[in-house]
């Protein structure tokens, strides 16, 4: 018997991998042993590995910490006052951003809060927000919480996109029309730049024209974005954003975040912000004056001095993707989700008809590395065996598999055998 169109797409995996101008990176993470078999790491959407040099980096600061103690802020290889600074320059090009248009800081729903008491300032006329069906929690928690601090009913405010009966994802014709419809009720669109549980990436620049277009502001939650899918906030008129960097940036747990706030909105005194001393000028911060004078960068928004230990992991991760650059590593994801796309269809050519299904769309302009699985009538128990077989991937109820192969650690191989392994678990 001929081996089957997919087992021979092995041979396939193994050319592109032996062609990766990006497969050094892989020796540079280090990789979790969960089970007897060999890891396949695909929850980079969830917590990237770890890379090898983020213990040296925080060794740094240990020893700045150990030799200079409070002077660590003026002395050492990396003085603590200006630690977030480089931070602007590495991520700038991850966001199409320019550089004072972001910090790094905070965490992820604490700062889409402090945006919020920015950007989301209703009227009893105008105060809707718009937002995904399927936000994720912490989202949804922000908006409801927003709109009842206003004085709102959540049920009121808060409106939600549904995809179409019998589709998986948002039409962007659809969230179009909603804000239409809104118009003049419509404060701000609030959208995941790719969404957590279908992996759909969104067409933020129409999104953001038709939001601004009914007079509404245009904000996005990119932790599923960042360090994934190519990205140009500024270009495409987002009036801010907010990420973490624990998934796709592979900062370690609860690294710090970020924020984005158009350049348009820099140094105006007529947006209310909740502010701390690190957002006064960096100039005369230290003059420990009894009023503040904004920054006129993002760092107007910013709070607190840089929580440096947990920033050093971070510097180590950015590090890394500079030197890979963006269109190797855009280049790479593309080459592996074309791979995953083409083994999915074969598979699905061999395996009994509607055995499984992806929630996340095909076309590359409308995705990142995710892809969403449901195998269906298979449940919890099929997942569980997968993860006995080495697949480090992610459950979300009622029935989603996620993975994500990444370009900076994962392999076409890696992705053939985890196929591979999907195929002797439905054959079972
Ligand atoms: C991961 C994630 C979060 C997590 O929020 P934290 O404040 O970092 O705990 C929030 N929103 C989205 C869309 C996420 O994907």
């Amino acid at each position: 018997m001929s081996p089957s169109p997919f087992a021979l797409l092995k041979q396939d995996a193994l050319h592109h991998d032996q062609a990766d101008p990006l497969a050094s990176f892989r020796s540079r993470f280090a990789y979790p042993k969960l089970h007897e078999s060999n890891t396949l790491y695909f929850t980079g959407n969830s917590l990237g590995l770890m890379p090898l040099a983020a213990r040296e980096s925080l060794m740094q600061e240990l020893d700045t910490w150990s030799r200079y103690g409070v002077e660590g802020h003026f002395e050492g290889p990396q003085p603590w006052v200006s630690f977030h600074e480089p931070f602007s320059d590495w991520l700038a090009p991850l966001l199409g951003a320019q550089t004072q248009e972001l910090v790094a800081m905070g965490s992820l729903t604490a700062n889409l809060h402090f945006l919020l008491a920015s950007f989301y300032r209703p009227s009893s006329s105008r105060y809707k927000i718009l937002c995904e069906g399927s936000s994720f929690p912490s989202d949804v928690y922000a908006l409801d919480s927003q709109a009842r601090w206003h004085g709102f009913d959540p049920a009121q405010a808060v409106v939600e996109l549904h995809p179409r009966p019998g589709e998986h994802t948002l039409r962007t014709e659809d969230i179009l029309a909603q804000i239409e419809n809104l118009g003049s009720s419509l404060a701000l669109v609030m959208l995941g730049g790719v969404n957590y549980l279908t992996g759909q990436f969104f067409d933020l620049k129409s999104i953001a024209k038709a939001a601004h277009g009914v007079g509404a502001c245009m904000g996005t939650d990119l932790a599923h974005a960042i360090g994934n899918v190519p990205l140009s906030l500024h270009d495409w008129d987002i009036d801010f954003a907010a990420w973490c960097s624990y998934k796709y940036l592979n900062s370690g747990p609860g690294a710090t975040a970020g924020i984005f706030v158009h350049e348009k909105h820099l140094g105006k005194s007529d947006i209310p912000r909740l502010e701390g001393w690190w957002g006064h000028r960096p100039e005369t911060r230290f003059l420990m004056g009894r009023h503040m004078q904004a920054a006129q960068t993002a760092e107007a928004w910013q709070h607190s001095n840089a929580p440096v230990m947990n920033m050093a992991a971070q510097r180590a991760s950015l590090a890394l993707f500079a030197e890979a650059g963006q269109d190797r590593l855009h280049a790479k994801r593309e080459s592996l989700v074309r791979f995953f796309l083409q083994g999915y269809r074969a598979l699905q050519q061999e395996l009994p008809a509607g055995s499984l299904d992806c929630l996340t769309p095909e076309s590359i302009s409308d995705r990142g590395c995710q892809s969403s699985l449901v195998f269906p009538g298979r449940g919890k128990r099929f997942f569980d065996w997968l993860s006995q077989a080495g697949v480090v991937a992610d459950w979300r109820e009622p029935n989603v598999v996620r993975i994500a192969p990444v370009p900076l650690y994962n392999t076409h191989l890696e992705v053939w055998t985890f196929l591979d392994l999907v195929r002797q678990g439905l054959s079972m």
